[in-house]
């Protein structure tokens, strides 16, 4: 039975060093979100990644994401698939130990559901 990490919102992962990259339907669903043309949100909001490649959000001088607002995310409805995924489709060793995520034992088809689960 795979172990499903409920998220609790503890915005951790939005205050640790790093680099949330973007593609390109993500910078299309941010824009319209924000209610702004995608050229003004590149240059407002994004920042080229570390290996120069593609784009990424910028940090508050904190390094917390630039999104991040108090404990909640400016765009959690269109937020990029790096920062919905984790730390479910992807995360690192020990993640455990600065994720809050609750671990739940679910059936795989849970699983996959609660993956693709818009609000997650
Ligand atoms: S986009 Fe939202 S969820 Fe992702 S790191 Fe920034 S504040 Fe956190
Ligand atoms: S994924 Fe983990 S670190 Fe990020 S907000 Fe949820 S509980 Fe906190």
């Amino acid at each position: 039975m795979p172990t499903y990490y409920q998220c609790e919102r503890c915005t951790a992962c939005c205050r640790w060093p790093g680099q949330v990259r973007l593609n390109e339907s993500e910078i299309t669903a941010i824009a319209a979100y924000l209610d702004i043309s995608e050229e003004v949100f590149i240059q407002t909001y994004t920042r080229l990644n570390a290996n120069r490649s593609g784009l990424a959000l910028k940090d508050h001088d904190d390094e917390s994401c630039i999104f991040l607002e108090g404990e909640d995310c400016k765009i959690q409805p269109v937020k990029p698939n790096q920062c919905r995924a984790f730390p479910n489709l992807w995360n690192f060793p020990g993640f455990e130990k600065v994720c809050h995520a609750k671990p739940v034992q679910v059936s795989e088809e849970t699983f996959r559901t609660l993956c693709t689960a818009p609000d997650t």
